[in-house]
């Protein structure tokens, strides 16, 4: 007898911390079972016994480097296993990239490496979804952007381009898929206050009272703002939108100014 789940699946990338981390509990809270995917095992674990404490709901863990494509698969693997296939796919993982540099002083490898987490990991990960949404007839990816795809800031070409490489790959994804149910959506968040963004602004890393008072709204975003974000775009009710980008960011990105001085450059 196969055991039948009824609940859906998802499962997150990058999930052991920030925004992923707050992805998977409000999906755990609405009933999906979560499979968290992320690098570091201890973190990972513990993320995932602390949603299923909080809400009393189903979650899993795997580790992967969304890089490696083998790795990937036999991540996926034990989520099948344990929670069966995922109808959901959040890209989240990434690299909050903490030094700017111009083009000409940025270290060797660091563009590629954005890319490659960025984007092969985004594409890594829809590709070994995919063939059993489309058997299933529904399917939901979620690809993390951000307003920096949107509206561009000097000194970070490796996060700008990776940010907006994902966005055609949004677009790309949608059309080959829209035949078969599955949407595929991207949201690009504005300045969210994670952990380790609050311990950046301690440490005098970034300013984020410069940063509230240049969103429109006057504040940070929340984690939980985009999981809201996320969850809309998993749920039936949106499945008349596709290849779309959800821009969750206090209306900073029509302000037309993030507000990088141009004039100072990193030393
Ligand atoms: P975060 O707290 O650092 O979370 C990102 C997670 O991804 C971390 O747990 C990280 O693990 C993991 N990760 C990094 N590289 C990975 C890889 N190669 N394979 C698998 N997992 C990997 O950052 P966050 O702010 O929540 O960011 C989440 C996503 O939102 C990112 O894509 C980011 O670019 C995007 N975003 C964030 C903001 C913001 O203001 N916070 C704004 C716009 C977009 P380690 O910590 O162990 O490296």
């Amino acid at each position: 007898m196969s055991m039948h789940k009824p609940q859906k699946v998802v499962v997150i990338t990058g999930a052991a911390s920030g925004i992923g981390f707050a992805m998977a509990e409000e999906f755990c809270a609405l009933g999906y079972s979560v499979a968290l995917a992320d690098v570091s095992e201890n973190a990972t674990r513990q993320a995932a016994k602390t949603i299923a404490d909080r809400t009393g709901g189903e979650t899993c863990w795997c580790v992967a480097d969304v890089r490696d494509h083998g790795a990937s698969k036999s991540a996926l693997d034990k989520v099948r296993d344990q929670l069966g296939d995922p109808s959901v796919l959040v890209n989240n993982a990434g690299i909050v990239v903490r030094q700017k540099a111009r083009l000409e002083d940025l270290p060797n490898g660091h563009f590629e490496e954005m890319m490659a987490i960025h984007v092969n990991g985004t594409l890594n990960w829809s590709r070994l979804v995919l063939p059993p949404m489309r058997k299933a007839g529904f399917g939901r990816i979620i690809n993390i952007s951000s307003v920096n795809a949107i509206a561009a800031v000097p000194y970070r070409i490796g996060y700008v381009t990776a940010k907006k490489a994902i966005l055609g790959v949004t677009e790309a994804l949608a059309l080959e898929t829209a035949r078969a149910g599955i949407t595929v959506n991207a949201i690009a968040p504005g300045y969210i206050l994670t952990d380790l963004l609050k311990t950046r602004a301690e440490a005098g890393i970034l300013d984020q009272q410069a940063i509230a008072e240049r969103t429109p709204v006057r504040r940070w975003g929340r984690p939980d703002e985009i999981a809201k974000a996320a969850l809309y775009l998993a749920s039936e009710d949106a499945s008349f939108v596709t290849g779309t980008t959800l821009v969750v960011d206090g209306g900073l990105s029509i302000r037309g100014d993030a507000g990088e001085d141009l004039e100072r450059a990193p030393e």
